[in-house]
């Protein structure tokens, strides 16, 4: 049966996981934490939290867990910046509503002499 072959392919994960455990490895969660203002974070935490604090302003964040892993390292690992943020124009060009924009009449400083010139070739 299908379910069969997905718990034995769980049970061996597992077996792996504990191996690694009594070798002194530990659980490592890879995180993304996504800041507006201060941009993407990539974080590896013991455990999944209630919420992201932003590493630099402290809000809490939209996260997204990207992978488990095992580290010997000591956790949290400290946040990694992976992406910048926006800059403050890019923000505001985003939110902003598309508006239509009238082309602006532009005095063509050049028209006059064009017409000099077909003047002067008839
Ligand atoms: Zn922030």
């Amino acid at each position: 049966m299908e379910s069969c072959g997905m718990m034995t392919a769980m049970q061996s994960w597992d077996g792996v996981r504990l191996g690694l455990m009594a070798l002194g490895y530990r659980r490592v969660l890879w995180v993304h934490i996504h800041c507006l203002a201060h941009g993407l974070f990539r974080r590896g935490e013991t455990e999944e939290l209630e919420f992201y604090p932003c590493p630099t302003c402290q809000q809490a964040c939209k996260a997204s867990i990207l992978a488990e892993g095992f580290t010997r390292q000591n956790l949290p690992f400290a946040p990694e910046l992976i992406v910048t943020p926006l800059s403050s124009q890019t923000r505001l060009q985003l939110l902003a509503k598309p508006r239509i924009v009238k082309p602006r009449r532009v005095a063509d400083r050049h028209a006059r002499k064009t017409r000099r010139v077909y003047q002067s070739i008839e």
